[in-house]
């Protein structure tokens, strides 16, 4: 439930550990190994003390028929939106953007603002190739964990780096784990922003690993016109959500599905 810099710092402090425990000799090293052992600790409670247990999410019942957030578009169309978070990933995001380009797909990308930093080259190729960039905030943080504010300022620094790439496009923001309470849905709405979460049918939990076949099953035996999938690019391995791909896209197609972006789908409201 971390953020992705704490939980990248956590990573970092457990390699150094592993690596002082393999250079342990005597007494004295032990004691200050275990005292090093404390941080990590302390930074976890540090991480939910901070958390805004007061953030109240938003309601799908009050808010869906805004049109301002998006679980999925009543069509009959047979379209429907992959979309890939926590992206870009080298190794993983161009293996995606192939297949895509093998079965004349488009999708959606819901990338953080920081490994956008990170791998300019990759999302250059996302826009290239016809997808769509969504912001998916700078560093993944889960509002109920960091609040409205911190949000605030990663909506908006995410936005700054997806605006380098994508121009005069409609803005989609997916909050991290889906958290969004009033105030940052009103911020994004005042920063151009729809907000895009998933259809409830089509929750993969590909990034608990659960075999591509269990992916890809899941998404083909609960597809309907209309939906929003989420899948993943980054954040993790994803050799199984690209494996899964390769069963989704021929079986879905031949189905007679067409696969075209969020912003897109939303286009076939009602038809
Ligand atoms: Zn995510």
């Amino acid at each position: 439930m971390m953020n992705y810099l704490n939980y990248s710092l956590l990573v970092y402090f457990q390699s150094i550990l592993s690596l002082i425990g393999s250079m342990i000799t005597n007494k004295r090293t032990i004691i200050i190994y275990l005292w090093l052992c404390l941080v990590p600790v302390c930074f976890s409670f540090w991480d939910v003390l901070h958390a805004n247990a007061s953030t109240e999410m938003i309601r799908r019942k009050q808010v869906e028929p805004t049109g301002k957030v998006i679980w999925e578009v009543p069509t009959q169309k047979k379209v429907i939106a992959l979309t890939f978070d926590d992206g870009p990933n080298p190794v993983y995001t161009p293996q995606i953007l192939a297949l895509l380009r093998q079965y004349e797909a488009t999708a959606t990308f819901f990338s953080i603002g920081y490994q956008m930093e990170r791998y300019p080259q990759i999302v250059r190729r996302v826009v290239q190739e016809g997808h769509e960039l969504g912001n998916h905030s700078m560093t993944h943080s889960y509002e109920d964990r960091v609040g409205f504010e911190r949000m605030r300022s990663e909506l908006i620094r995410a936005d700054k780096v997806i605006q380098k790439y994508q121009q005069n496009k409609p803005k989609l923001f997916r909050p991290p784990g889906g958290y969004i309470d009033n105030l940052l849905l009103q911020e994004s709405i005042q920063n151009g922003y729809k907000v895009v979460l998933w259809s409830t049918n089509q929750d993969t939990k590909d990034w608990s690993l659960p075999g591509a076949q269990v992916i890809a099953d899941h998404v083909i035996r609960h597809a309907r016109s209309g939906d929003i999938v989420l899948l993943h690019d980054g954040g993790g391995d994803r050799k199984q959500t690209i494996e899964a791909l390769k069963t989704i896209l021929p079986v879905l197609k031949q189905q007679g599905y067409q696969f075209v972006s969020v912003s897109e789908l939303l286009n076939y409201r009602n038809n």
